[in-house]
């Protein structure tokens, strides 16, 4: 069970300024009903992380908190640092100074009226709820294909993410201190919170579309999230090398009768029985060979990301239970 606390609401923001002052005015009326309901209390805030903007982003989130000083924050980073890391940002300087964090994008495609749902699940006790879109009709057709196999194949690699989930989430204090402790540079939030555990459930909504503003994640921007996906999360391309090449040795025996067969009882040219032969033969070990040097290399990566290997959710001692291990 969780009280109601301070909330954190965290938007990255990257070129944003025609959704800035509505989302704004959304989140700020979202924050006044659920303070009136009770759900959070009066010094939660909004925290708009200027991802190194080129248009006036910064100047907007600057006023927007003279106006109001008590509900928006702002924090600029140095430079553009790309979604992952500028939501990594806003998230752990949130941590330190509110109870509950709420993640969600500028463009207000994620539907802002769940935050009641998520709420009443961190106050039964989850520290994690992940926003869960359950339909993308809004969507291009492009954008949903791709975004769909995107899921399926993260999945298929062997990288545990919520299906249809992005980075529309709630996460306690507690699921953000366990996250800090991932260090790695080759961020993939949507990979790494599954893996920190704790009780967590999801809430489903409709996705809306863009208000204002363009997508800023076109096609190669997306490519390279997935590849980053697979490639910080999997060892299972460099296996596939190695099951290559042994799956083309094993070929090379069966050609073997094959040319053998040709050899003896068909005309063939001079050297081809030979020739044919080791180009598959060396083709599969040299796969083998790479396979297995890839296996090491694999270790070695898994180990200098140095994550932890585990978190404490509870605390059971002779004193009492302290749950904010
Ligand atoms: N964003 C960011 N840095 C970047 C690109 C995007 O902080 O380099 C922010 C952007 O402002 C938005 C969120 O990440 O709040 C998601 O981007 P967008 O809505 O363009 O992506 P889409 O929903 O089209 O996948
Ligand atoms: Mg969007």
């Amino acid at each position: 069970m969780n009280k109601p606390g301070q909330l954190a609401i965290v938007v990255p923001c990257y070129n944003e300024e025609e959704m800035l002052p509505i989302t704004s005015e959304a989140l700020r009326a979202s924050l006044d009903d659920l303070q009136s309901k009770g759900k959070i209390t009066s010094d939660s805030f909004v925290l708009f992380v200027d991802d190194g903007s080129k248009d006036k982003t910064w100047e907007l989130i600057a006023a927007e908190h003279e106006k109001y000083p008590e509900r928006i924050y702002g924090l600029k980073l140095a430079g553009n640092v790309g979604h992952q890391f500028a939501l990594t940002a806003g998230l752990l300087t949130a941590m330190e100074c509110s109870d509950v964090t709420i993640s969600i994008d500028a463009d207000l495609q994620d539907d802002i009226h769940v935050f009641d749902e998520m709420l009443d699940k961190y106050a039964d006790g989850c520290d994690i709820v992940y926003g869960v879109r359950n339909s993308r009709k809004k969507d291009t057709f492009f954008k949903r294909s791709t975004a769909q196999s995107f899921y399926k194949m993260m999945n298929s690699m062997g990288v545990k993410t919520v299906y249809n989930h992005a980075d529309f989430r709630l996460m306690s204090k507690r699921a953000l201190k366990a996250f800090s402790e991932y260090s790695e540079r080759n961020l993939f939030l949507r990979g790494i919170v599954p893996l920190i555990g704790f009780k967590s459930d999801c809430v489903y909504y409709e996705r809306l579309e863009r208000v204002a503003g363009k997508s800023k994640y076109p096609l190669k921007k997306m490519l390279s999230l997935a590849w980053e996906g697979v490639t910080s999360f999997s060892i299972k391309p460099i296996s596939f090398i190695t099951f290559l090449g042994v799956m083309i040795v094993i070929l090379c025996f069966l050609a073997l009768i094959y040319v053998l067969v040709s050899y003896f009882f068909l005309e063939v040219n001079p050297g081809w029985a030979s020739t044919f032969l080791s180009i598959w033969f060396i083709g599969g070990v040299q796969l083998i060979s790479i396979g297995l040097i890839g296996q090491y290399i694999g270790k070695i990566y898994v180990e200098v990301k140095q994550r932890p290997r585990y978190h404490i959710e509870t605390f059971l001692s002779a004193k009492k239970e302290d749950e904010n291990v």
